[in-house]
């Protein structure tokens, strides 16, 4: 008798939702090759590669950078496991499901979270944070840049001299925006970063990206708890990623070699010429949704480039009109989450997919669901 499970086929699908995004093939061609050791020297060459290219991407000179293995989530937690002591006052903006992570987090972490909120589908303004900066007066400043469950970019080039002021350290969530949108971690006095390789980054998921600066490693030095955390304890995975070389555990292989050439991609394109593209992408994409009687759900002047949140057409049928494009094109676009379920479209423009040929795909697809 036959083993009665068959091989597993994979569709093809073009990916225009909130993450995963379409990969670049030489990508998936360094990821289907077989294993070498995760101590190899050729291996260590490669992480260090990887480490050079990641402070390009980042924008910044912290030495402690480099990918955790795991997912964005797994960066943040990586990230507020290490700076967050009990009873440290954190500010949080919350406006979306991402800012809601990291209070929830914090808060599993014996923190004394405080929030600052404001509705889904709206930024974090200055005036804002500067008032609920001075009103709890945190350790810690916790943003989201890029959210990527509403489509809303917070202002980074204003939020951020106001966090750098309050002398607070500073953990931004750059999952969404790296890769596709400016993101300066030294300018904008960022003291831990984590993102994710499956957005803008263009590989699978399965990394996440995190940076810490020289100001988070000395407040990490003089906790006065242990770190809460054996996986994500920064100075045992520093032991492997660092000089030392220390088994810690045994890395990806096969997507460091996936991340090695996605940000192989992204600098030989040039961070400049990217951004352009997503930017230019997300305007071809906006002709197209007006030119449907589409609407976009996001005020214009905080619109993500990378992730179009657009009001539905008719919420009675939008589950049945996306099941549509998946079944009938192939292509995947994202429900709204929480309040926002049922209510918008989440539309990526990420990496790979931020391509004309894929926008113009999509828009012919839509415009035949939707006729
Ligand atoms: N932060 C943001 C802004 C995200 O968009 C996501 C995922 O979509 C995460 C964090 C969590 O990342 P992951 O799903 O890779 O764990």
């Amino acid at each position: 008798m036959s083993f009665p499970i068959q091989p597993f086929h994979i569709p093809k699908r073009l990916l225009m939702g909130p993450g995963p995004s379409p990969v670049h093939p030489s990508v998936l061609e360094k990821m289907s090759c077989a294993p070498i050791g995760h101590l190899d020297p050729l291996f260590l060459s490669l992480m260090e590669e990887i480490k050079t290219m990641l402070r390009a991407v980042f924008q910044t000179s912290n030495e402690f950078t480099f990918p955790i293995s795991g997912t964005g989530s797994a960066g943040m937690e990586f990230c507020l496991v290490n700076l967050l002591e009990p009873h440290d006052r954190v500010l949080v903006g919350i406006n979306g499901l991402f800012g809601r992570r990291m209070a929830d987090l914090a808060i599993k972490l014996g923190a004394e979270v405080k929030t600052l909120e404001v509705p889904w589908g709206q930024s974090i303004e200055a005036e804002q944070l500067k008032e609920a900066i001075k009103k709890e007066r945190p350790k810690i400043v916790a943003l989201v840049h890029a959210e990527t469950s509403t489509g809303i970019c917070n202002p980074m080039e204003e939020l951020a001299p106001i966090v750098a002021e309050s002398g607070a350290l500073f953990i931004l969530d750059t999952v969404t925006s790296l890769g596709g949108s400016p993101v300066f971690i030294d300018q904008w006095k960022v003291d831990a970063t984590f993102s994710a390789t499956q957005k803008c980054i263009g590989s699978p998921p399965g990394l996440s990206p995190v940076s810490f600066s020289p100001r988070a490693l000395e407040v990490i030095a003089k906790r006065k708890t242990k770190i809460p955390s054996w996986y994500f304890d920064c100075s045992l995975l520093y032991g492997y990623w660092g000089q030392e070389r220390l088994y810690h555990h045994t890395a990806p292989i096969n997507n460091n070699y996936g991340l090695h050439q996605s940000l192989r991609l992204i600098l030989e394109e040039g961070l400049q010429n990217r951004w352009q593209r997503h930017y230019q992408a997300h305007l071809m994409l906006k002709e197209g949704i007006a030119q449907l009687g589409l609407k976009f759900f996001t005020p214009e002047d905080r619109r993500l480039w990378q992730l179009n949140a657009i009001t539905v057409p008719d919420e009675t049928i939008e589950a049945a009109l996306r099941k549509k494009l998946l079944d009938a094109y192939g292509i995947e676009i994202g429900p709204g989450l929480g309040p926002l379920k049922g209510k918008i479209w989440r539309i990526g423009l990420m990496a790979e997919g931020a391509r004309k040929e894929n926008i113009e795909i999509l828009l012919e697809a839509l415009k035949n669901i939707l006729s």
